[in-house]
C-alpha cells in the first residue's frame, strides 16, 4: 500500500525500528521531571534547530497538535486585535476557532482567491494599518497554495510592529522556511515530518515570548507563559508525547539538512506539475504557477470522475488525499512529503497515465 494522504501521511518506514528502541532504551517508562527526559527534550530541540535552520534565540517546543497551537495563539497572545489572511479551510477554520476563543475582541479577516498570490498593495486596503497580530497559513493544505518565503519577508518589513502568526503545518520539515520574518510557527507531525500524528512543534521568537510573558495568561493547562517558563528547564507543564519526541528526535538525527531536502522536495515538485500540465483526466486546481504548493498538489475533475480515479487507485493499493472543504467532491490532494520515495511517485504516473 502507498499513500499520498496529505496528513496523516506515510511515515518514515524506520519508525517502527524506532519505536522498538525506545521501549528498548527505558525512556517511555521515564518521569518527564527527570534527568533523563529533559535530556532527551534538549537533544531533540537542538537537534531540531540544526537541521530546520532555526535561529538559536527561538524557543521551541512541544503541543499536541496545530489545532492546539492555534488554541494557544488564541488565548495567550491577543490582547485586543489581530488579522487572519486565508483562501482555505484551514486558514478559515483557523480564523474561526481565535474568534470563538476571543468574543469580545476585534478579530479581523481577509479571505483572498486561490488562484491569485496575496500582494502587499492588497493588504494596505486593510482597516488598522498596524495589527497587534497577523496569522496566516503558509502552506493550504486543503487546496494546495501556498504563500512565497519573499512575501512572508515583505510582510515582516511592511508589518515590523506586529507578531507574525504562521501555520506551517504541511510545509514545515519539507521545504525552508524564513524562521527569523515571523514570531510564531507551527506545524504537526503527521505531515512533512513523517511521523505519527499526535503531536506538534512551535517556534517563538524572542518578541512572542516577551508578549507571552507580559501577557501572563496564565488560565489554561496550556497557557504559553506556562509552557515557556517550563521549557526554560526542558520540561513541559503536562505529561508530554515522550514517543513522539523521541521519534521526533530519531528522525531528524537521520535527515539531511533542510536546504537539501527543500530542493529535492521543488525538483519533484516542478517534474510533478509538469506532469499533471500534460493529463487530460485531471486539471491542476491552482492556476498560477507562483501560488502552487510544492508540497501539496490538488486536482480536479467533475465528481463522478474523481469517485472513479480514487477508487481504482485504491484497487492498486495506492491511497490519493480526498478532497477538502468546498473542494471535497471535485478534487484529489496529493502529498509531495519528504517520506515519499521516488519509485512510489513512478507508480503514481504509471497510474494516472492508465486512467487516461
Ligand atoms: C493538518 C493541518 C492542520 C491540523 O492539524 P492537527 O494536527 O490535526 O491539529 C492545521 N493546519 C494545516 C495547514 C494543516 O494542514
Amino acid at each position: 500500500m502507498i499513500t499520498f494522504y496529505p496528513g496523516p501521511s506515510k511515515v518514515y518506514p524506520q519508525v517502527v525500528g524506532f519505536v522498538k528502541d525506545a521501549h528498548d532504551s527505558g525512556i517511555l517508562s521515564a518521569n518527564h521531571r527527570s534527568g533523563e527526559f529533559m535530556e532527551l527534550m534538549e537533544n531533540t530541540i537542538r537537534e531540531m534547530k540544526i537541521k530546520l535552520l532555526i535561529p538559536e534565540n527561538y524557543t521551541v517546543f512541544f503541543t499536541s497538535s496545530a489545532t492546539e497551537c492555534w488554541e494557544i495563539i488564541a488565548q495567550s497572545l491577543i490582547s485586543k486585535s489581530t488579522l487572519h489572511l486565508f483562501n482555505g479551510a484551514f486558514g478559515e477554520k483557523w480564523f474561526q476557532n481565535t474568534k470563538k476563543i476571543n468574543p469580545s475582541k476585534l478579530i479581523h479577516s481577509y479571505a483572498f482567491s486561490a488562484h491569485h498570490s496575496l500582494t502587499l498593495t492588497e493588504l494596505e486596503k486593510l482597516a488598522g494599518k498596524n495589527p497587534e497580530m497577523i496569522c496566516f497559513t503558509q502552506n493550504e493544505t486543503s487546496n494546495g497554495t501556498c504563500l512565497a518565503p519573499s512575501f512572508i519577508r515583505q510582510l515582516r518589513d511592511a508589518y515590523p510592529q506586529s507578531l507574525l502568526a504562521v501555520d506551517a503545518t504541511s510545509s514545515m520539515a519539507g521545504i525552508s522556511l524564513p524562521f527569523e520574518c515571523a514570531d510564531l510557527w507551527f506545524a504537526s507531525v503527521q505531515k512533512c515530518f513523517g511521523l505519527p500524528s499526535g503531536m506538534a512543534v512551535m517556534l517563538c521568537s524572542p518578541k512572542a515570548v516577551e508578549k507571552a510573558l507580559e501577557m501572563g495568561e496564565k488560565e489554561h493547562y496550556n497557557s504559553l507563559s506556562n509552557i515557556i517558563e517550563n521549557s526554560r528547564k526542558f520540561q513541559t507543564p503536562y505529561t508530554p508525547n515522550v514517543l513522539g519526541i523521541y521519534l521526533l528526535h530519531r528522525i531528524l538525527q537521520m535527515r539531511p539538512i533542510i536546504t537539501e531536502t527543500d530542493l529535492q522536495i521543488r525538483k519533484q515538485a516542478d517534474d510533478l506539475y509538469a506532469f499533471f500540465e500534460k493529463q487530460s483526466s485531471l486539471k491542476l486546481l491552482v492556476d498560477r504557477q507562483a501560488a502552487r504548493s510544492p508540497t501539496v498538489l490538488a486536482l480536479i475533475s467533475e465528481k463522478e470522475k474523481i469517485s472513479v480515479i480514487k477508487e481504482k487507485a485504491r484497487e492498486q493499493n495506492i491511497i490519493l488525499g480526498n478532497g477538502y472543504g468546498e473542494w471535497k467532491e471535485n478534487s484529489i490532494r496529493i502529498a509531495n512529503f519528504p517520506a515519499i520515495e521516488s519509485n512510489e511517485i513512478e507508480q503514481l504516473k504509471d497510474f494516472i497515465i492508465s486512467m487516461a
